[in-house]
């Protein structure tokens, strides 16, 4: 394990987690490689920040920040993530998990243990485009955590990047079509992939912007600029 698992923390956002004010964890490492992740430096980094200083920061932020926000990379990966979950609740603090989904076992943990408060789960593409997109063949592992959550009824919005090269129309209505048969009813996000040079694969400028207008209905769709 590593002792450094955090690779920055951002002191201040009022944008990540909705209604808070929080601080953002990022954690070194993703298992996936996502074509589009702008993380490059976290997704391939190595930690520079241990828990002991996340900690120590949180206790100065105590009556300045309500929450904090587990993103990275992929917060997941790190053995000790419960056990820091435990300190940060013990100081009060919410805690939103921005996750990849591929780790069911430790999402269940932190949810009947109410160590997590909000979780924000990618479902990065459908089934047959999912290891074009992350390079990761594990859609079975995100779609167990998907069901645990929709299970539980836990507080979650799914989430998709979108560029309009890679995922079309037809592909997000499929996430639609899934996500209304296995029983989610919360808003689905879709964010637009924002252009950088420093992209984890080749990804070119989107030549066309998703045609909004041919999205499926019956899911609250929330296009999130
Ligand atoms: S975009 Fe993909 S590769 Fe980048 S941090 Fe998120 S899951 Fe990992």
């Amino acid at each position: 394990m590593s002792h450094k698992p955090l690779y920055d923390i951002t002191p201040f956002t009022a944008l990540d987690y909705p209604d808070h004010l929080a601080a953002i964890f990022w954690f070194a490492r993703c298992n996936m490689r996502c074509v589009y992740c702008y993380n490059k430096e976290i997704v391939l980094g190595e930690g520079k920040r241990t828990e002991e200083e996340a900690i120590a920061f949180l206790q100065s932020r105590i009556g300045l920040l309500e929450a904090v926000v587990l993103s990275g990379g992929e917060a997941t990966l790190f053995d000790g993530l419960v056990e820091f979950c435990k300190k940060i609740k013990q100081l009060n603090f919410k805690i939103k998990l921005d996750t990849n989904g591929l780790n069911p076992e430790m999402v269940k943990v932190l949810v009947e243990n109410e160590l997590v408060d909000y979780i924000a789960l990618d479902y990065k593409a459908p089934k047959e485009k999912y290891y074009e997109i992350t390079k990761n063949k594990h859609f079975d592992r995100f779609s167990k955590t998907l069901n645990l959550l929709i299970q539980k009824q836990f507080d979650f919005e799914v989430r998709t990047t979108v560029h309009s090269n890679l995922l079309r129309v037809t592909e997000i209505n499929r996430i639609i079509k899934d996500l209304l048969k296995r029983g989610y009813r919360g808003t689905y996000y879709l964010q637009p992939f924002v252009f950088t040079e420093h992209t984890i694969g080749k990804v070119k400028e989107e030549k066309t912007s998703l045609d909004r207008s041919q999205l499926s209905s019956g899911l609250n769709v929330v296009w999130r600029a």
